[in-house]
């Protein structure tokens, strides 16, 4: 494609009607503007995600006495920066790639509880809530009193009054669920067809009601928002509207920043950090890179990845249509391997709010998840899901020979610094998936290039 000679509109429409036949995109984001005038005119910012890093610590010890394993990192839910090697010589020979500087995994599939991205998001709204029954009933006298009082027979009894209900593809549920559980909350969780049969009986062996629905997510989340919107007494997690959870998500770029101080790795106009994460709704990549722009600026370039027949965010942003467009408008399925990313329709918060910060978004065959799987099991050792897979066309398509010049556009990285970059692959999930499956899952996978 002659991208010079082309107009927008007709960059748009190539880029529509190859999403429409199955072809996978590499997109720039031409709305991309400048941090400090981004962050200028950002519906959320720097107060929103200090004040929830602030809550995240006040929860710390209560996390602590619930879930004994967080106690080795202080009651924060927070996990590895790996740097993988092999996965990167993997990716050099095998698809064709030339990437530039080192590359990383975030493993967040190992995130204590839920053992997904949602372990940030979907616990964080959960206590939320929690701390906001508890200082109206007198069991917390203010924000800084001591948070472990959440856990005591007393909260558990009012808790008990109360129902959280959340729509989910299985991970938000199953972080809400569990942590609602916890509380003493009823929890019910409306799940989509999409949604993996264990993640169904994990939540009914942890006391969630699951209620199932034929449809697609956006159904699911109707649904659940319909039956909590009728009862004072039930609080809707929702997925396509929260600020909550997004802000949850954002507080891990914070994480972030400390890991890579300790590994002395810089991020500086020579040194540009490349982030690649999975994109479903939509809440948890851009909660994730609003932190990481607050955190870094221009110099944290930010990916989405989405699956060729569920790409509704790259739809929402290249049509300016947000969350009033879905990919079955574009006859697309929606259906896809990936059950985090199964969406159909993106949140229009976290659309609205991504779209001047994003860098650009590449979607993804099922057939490539697979492959990733095997190969990061075969040469690092890790285990991640299917979704969280989703990452590494990202660093893939960047790097290969044949995209060079899509990258060159996408960055406006200094000459010269590329070979200083840190990538990281945001891996988000995998934890809980049952021993069964993940050999299941490895074994299918070929090892091999297309
Ligand atoms: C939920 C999820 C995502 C995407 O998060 P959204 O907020 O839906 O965009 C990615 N990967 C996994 C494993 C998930 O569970």
């Amino acid at each position: 494609m002659e991208i010079d000679n082309m107009t927008a509109l007709e960059v748009r429409n190539a880029l529509l009607n190859d999403m429409q036949n199955g072809i996978n995109a590499a997109w720039r984001n031409p709305a991309k503007i400048p941090y400090a005038e981004a962050i200028g005119h950002a519906p959320l910012g720097r107060v929103d995600v200090f004040d929830a890093r602030l809550r995240v610590k006040h929860f710390a010890p209560l996390m602590m006495k619930l879930f004994p394993e967080t106690a080795a990192n202080n009651g924060i839910i927070e996990s590895d920066l790996v740097k993988i090697d092999n996965m990167k010589q993997f990716l050099n020979d095998k698809k064709n790639c030339n990437i530039l500087g080192d590359l990383f995994i975030k493993m967040d599939g190992e995130l204590a509880v839920a053992g997904s991205v949602k372990a940030r998001g979907g616990i964080y709204e959960v206590l939320c809530f929690a701390e906001k029954i508890a200082l109206e009933k007198g069991i917390l006298d203010d924000d800084e009193d001591d948070h472990t009082k959440l856990a005591t027979p007393s909260a558990k009894e009012i808790f008990s009054q109360y129902t959280i209900q959340v729509g989910s593809t299985g991970n938000l549920g199953l972080s809400v669920g569990i942590m609602a559980a916890v509380l003493g909350f009823k929890a019910v969780v409306h799940m989509s067809s999409d949604a993996k049969e264990w993640k169904k009986a994990l939540l009914r062996e942890k006391g969630v009601t699951v209620v199932e629905y034929e449809g697609n997510y956006s159904e699911a989340v109707a649904k659940g928002r319909e039956a909590a919107s009728k009862d004072e007494f039930t609080h809707f997690v929702d997925d396509e509207k929260s600020v909550d959870l997004l802000l949850g998500y954002s507080v891990s770029a914070h994480y972030l920043k400390k890991q890579l101080k300790k590994k002395n790795i810089l991020v500086d106009e020579n040194h540009p950090l490349l982030v690649y994460i999975p994109c479903g709704v939509g809440g948890a990549p851009a909660g994730i890179t609003l932190g990481l722009k607050l955190a870094f600026g221009d110099n944290v370039h930010c990916f989405f990845v989405e699956p060729v027949s569920a790409p509704c965010m790259l739809l929402g942003l290249v049509t300016g249509l947000f969350e009033h467009i879905s990919v079955q408008d574009i006859g697309l399925s929606g259906k896809t391997e990936a059950d985090g990313l199964a969406v159909s329709r993106p949140s229009g918060l976290a659309s609205r709010l991504i779209r001047p910060f994003l860098s650009g978004e590449m979607t993804v065959h099922d057939r490539m998840l697979n492959r990733y799987l095997k190969a990061l099991w075969n040469t690092e050792g890790l285990f991640i899901e299917p979704s969280a897979c989703a990452a590494f066309e990202g660093v893939a398509v960047l790097h290969s020979i044949e995209t060079a010049e899509y990258a060159d556009s996408v960055m406006n990285i200094k000459d010269g610094t590329m070979k200083n970059a840190t990538h990281i692959v945001w891996a988000t999930g995998g934890g809980l998936v049952p021993e069964e499956i993940r050999q299941e899952l490895i074994n299918k996978a070929e090892y091999t290039e297309e």
